[in-house]
């Protein structure tokens, strides 16, 4: 039976303490993904996540499932070909929340044609059977009809590629259903503080609810750390000595309105005049423009853009783009952060790591990091094959590869709004929208969700805030910050109502929602004028795919 219910869970963990087979602490991709393995073959499994489900980097991916043509830039040919046979899975596994998505590279020097299209021909045969679709040589016809909005001066001709596009967030809340559904333990807004230990050997956890403060306990077998970049912190948890390893970079994105990219193409600029790939991709009927590669120091919940991001983001579409984008048609701007592994001697962040570390203390700590939302399944079944031999536990083979997630549904129905991504449950939904006046109604005349959403999230899919409901069960947040902010009243209203909070509860949270979603919002004019990104602006030149 899956139990989704917070309140229900805690309750009966009080009552009736568990020992657990697999205790995971964080509920990003990483952390999901590994109590989802646990839980599929059968091990008792428990995930504390601090905050909610992919509060952190797993909610401001750029969208792709993807082998990562960047990653064949950088010669890592098993890196893509691990990720390529991931992606065909994930596609067959959520078909409700991942698709196969059209890539176009525009072309604009005579060398890049033949270039890029003998890449993608690589990328097609690592593929192998699990490819979305041949990639081709386009004229500039047929360039321009499948992307009407590219900037057309000096354009030559283009070349196609598939790969896929997901709701990451969605995603993730799949995942937790997933685990629910195979009889294990998802709680969010539950914090680890210390890892208990007996012998030297990690025996358990402490954690905090964060809800009311309550101290908890759990004991366990093994104990894996999924905190991506917050992992240095658990490690250090268990051994102050510990080295950080995580070099943290952070990656921007700009939402714009779908009218800057009509048709249902994505354009790819494998490299930038600094070298970086750029994505626009249609998504949820916006643009996101994406992404930057900036080392930082520190590590926020609410990582935020640096001025000089912006600027490259916005120079460089007005390159690709016939309409050159200003701050004011910026809906939403977000950022996450990666969590790359250093080795020594690393110097840039986009030379670092980006496959994943398994690492395995002397405390019997497993610590699973790096990796990418594409490949979270294999990171998962490594882990839990690890965690398992580190534990005793009895072996099992992981059941994961074919396993159909929370909602699956070959043919997701087109419906109203974004339902579809609800998969198997969009009838219930809709269900749902049908018991109050008013559910049915748009939640804001800009935002493509209903008010009956609202209660669907707290009932079913753990929403607890404003912000859970605005940024991740729904993703409000990232199509229009400011459309989502007028809609907060309402959410915290319904929410109110269905948790049984009262009027000052959910001013509170409406007041919380404003402070975040401000950080959301692009504004409009600057008070200083912006650092310009070191190089000059040109299209790009010289080597690479
Ligand atoms: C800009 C950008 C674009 C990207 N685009 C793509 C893409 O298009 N496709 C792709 O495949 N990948 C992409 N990635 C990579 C992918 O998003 C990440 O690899 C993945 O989300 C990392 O997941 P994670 O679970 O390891 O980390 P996180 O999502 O950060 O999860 C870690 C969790 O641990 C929790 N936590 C921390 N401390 C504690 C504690 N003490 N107790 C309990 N919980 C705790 C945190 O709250 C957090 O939720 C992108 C990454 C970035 C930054």
């Amino acid at each position: 039976m899956t139990i989704m219910d917070r309140d229900s869970c805690l309750e009966r963990l009080r009552q009736r303490p568990e020992f657990w087979d697999v205790i995971v602490i964080g509920g990003g991709a990483t952390g999901l993904g590994t109590a989802l393995e646990a839980a599929a073959r059968g091990y008792r499994t428990l995930l504390l996540e601090q905050h909610d489900f992919a509060k952190a980097t797993s909610s401001r991916s750029t969208k792709l499932v993807h082998g990562g043509v960047r990653y064949l830039q950088q010669g890592n040919v098993s890196l893509v070909m691990e990720a390529l046979k991931e992606r065909g899975r994930l596609l067959e596994n959520a078909p409700h929340i991942a698709h196969n998505l059209r890539f176009v590279i525009p072309v604009y020097d005579w060398w890049e044609g033949p270039f890029y299209g003998v890449g993608m021909k690589l990328y097609d045969l690592l593929a192998g059977k699990l490819g979305l679709g041949p990639s081709k040589m386009l004229s500039r016809e047929e360039t321009l009809k499948l992307l009407p909005n590219i900037e057309a001066n000096g354009l030559r001709n283009g070349i196609i590629y598939y790969d896929g596009q997901f709701d990451d967030a969605r995603l993730a809340i799949s995942l937790a259903a997933t685990i629910a559904d195979m009889g294990g333990t998802p709680l969010n807004y539950v914090k680890v503080t210390k890892l208990k230990k007996s012998g030297g050997l990690v025996s358990g956890v402490q954690a905090q609810d964060m809800e009311t403060g309550e101290e908890l306990e759990f004991d366990g077998r093994v104990v894996v750390n999924a905190t991506g970049i917050f992992s240095d912190d658990i490690r250090q948890m268990d051994d102050p000595a510990e080295q950080r390893l995580i070099a943290p970079s952070q990656g921007v994105h700009l939402v714009l309105d779908g009218a800057f990219l009509s048709g249902e193409s994505a354009i790819m600029v494998p490299k930038t005049a600094d070298g970086r790939v750029l994505f626009a991709v249609p998504w949820h009927g916006r643009i996101i423009v994406g992404t930057t590669d900036t080392a930082i120091e520190n590590t926020p919940l609410e990582p935020r853009a640096r001025e000089e991001e912006v600027q490259f983001l916005l120079e460089h579409a007005a390159l690709y783009l016939d309409r050159d984008p200003t701050r004011e048609d910026v809906l939403s701007i977000y950022c996450g952060v990666r969590p790359l592994v250093r080795s020594p001697g690393d110097k840039g962040t986009a030379v670092l790591s980006r496959d994943h570390v398994l690492m395995i203390a002397k405390s019997n700590l497993v610590t699973i990091t790096g990796g990418k939302w594409t490949t979270y399944r294999k990171m998962a079944e490594d882990t839990i094959d690890a965690a398992a031999l580190v534990a005793g536990l009895e072996e099992r083979p992981s059941q994961t590869a074919r396993l159909r997630l929370h909602g699956w549904l070959e043919h997701p129905i087109e419906t109203r709004g974004l339902l579809s991504l609800y998969g198997s449950e969009g009838p219930l939904v809709q269900r749902v929208m049908a018991e109050e006046p008013g559910w049915d109604e748009a939640l804001h005349p800009r935002l493509p969700y209903f008010a009956g959403e609202v209660a669907w999230a707290v009932r079913r899919e753990m929403a607890r805030t404003v912000e859970d409901v605005l940024s991740r069960r729904t993703r409000a947040l990232l199509l229009d910050a400011r459309a989502s902010l007028e809609a907060a009243p309402k959410v915290a209203a319904i929410m109110a109502k269905e948790l049984g909070r009262d009027e000052s509860w959910a001013k509170t949270q409406v007041a919380a929602y404003r402070d975040l979603a401000r950080g959301y919002i692009l504004k409009p004019t600057l008070t200083h004028p912006p650092p310009r990104a070191g190089s000059p602006l040109s299209r790009g030149a010289g080597e690479g795919l």
